[in-house]
């Protein structure tokens, strides 16, 4: 299942300029894709979901949203230009998973405070939930929310979603006293508080480092709509920029229910 960034996805029917040999390749693969998701998730009843361009689009532009606040509160809380609190953001953001640490730590704002400052969003761009509603409730055990985000931000997107009902817990970063992904800590919290079996659980995220101490635990591990993905992380088991497609296909025992609707003219 590798696949490289910016490649056609292949339920999509796009790229007309492909050869029937491309074509052909493509409807294999999209077959392999939907073996392997039911391979994966063979056994597991415990689901676990990142929430921010996870269970939304990454085409939403929440985050550049996010991301716009962010800055602005570094700007006026410590003093720098655009430019400056964009590195400094980088560097948190890198370091620790999220600035929220790195702000905390080395510049005394309170994790509360950034958290309602940037989570102050427009969610009209997210759309709603419709695609994945009917699969998320088909998957067969329960279902949680792990993110680095807040509780209220959370629920407020679940709403808009329109997919409250179908998640039994939400892990926050306060949850887990504000130390989130990728620190070892917070999955430690995340099994514990909800008494997680690893080997009969998956989780997926947008970021593949969020997935690696998942492996390392026995997670089963599929990343998300990711932006840039090498093929080469051992601890991904599977990628998608379909979640809906793949809990399909996870949750039809490998059975090709393909997409593709237009005849492949071979
Ligand atoms: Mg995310």
């Amino acid at each position: 299942m590798s696949r490289s960034a910016g490649e056609t996805h292949p339920y999509s029917g796009e790229g007309d300029a492909r050869n029937s040999g491309e074509v052909v390749s493509e409807l294999v693969r999209a077959v392999e894709e939907k073996e392997v998701a039911a391979r994966l998730a063979h056994g597991v009843d415990t689901w676990i979901f990142d929430l921010d361009d996870t269970l939304y689009p990454r085409a939403s532009g929440l985050y550049e949203q996010m991301l716009a606040r962010v800055i602005e509160l570094i700007q006026t809380s410590i003093g720098l230009n655009a430019a400056q609190a964009e590195e400094l953001h980088a560097e948190y953001y890198h370091r620790y998973g999220t600035s929220m640490t790195g702000l905390s730590r080395h510049h005394g704002i309170e994790p509360q405070r950034f958290l309602e400052f940037v989570h102050q969003v427009d969610l009209v761009a997210i759309g709603n939930g419709d695609r994945l509603r009917s699969r998320l409730a088909a998957l067969p055990g329960r279902r949680i929310v792990f993110t680095n985000g807040s509780r209220r931000h959370t629920q407020r997107v679940l709403h808009h979603l329109e997919l409250t009902e179908l998640f039994s817990a939400i892990c926050d970063i306060e949850a887990c006293e504000f130390v989130g992904k990728p620190s070892r800590v917070a999955y430690d919290t995340l099994l514990r508080h909800h008494d997680i079996e690893p080997s009969r659980s998956m989780m997926f995220d947008d970021r593949a480092v969020n997935l690696q101490v998942a492996s390392e635990l026995g997670l089963k591990t599929v990343l998300v709509n990711p932006i840039s993905w090498s093929g080469n992380e051992s601890y991904v088991d599977a990628v998608t920029d379909d979640l809906a497609l793949f809990l399909g296909a996870a949750t039809h025992g490998g059975r090709c229910e393909t997409e593709i609707r237009q005849p492949v003219n071979l």
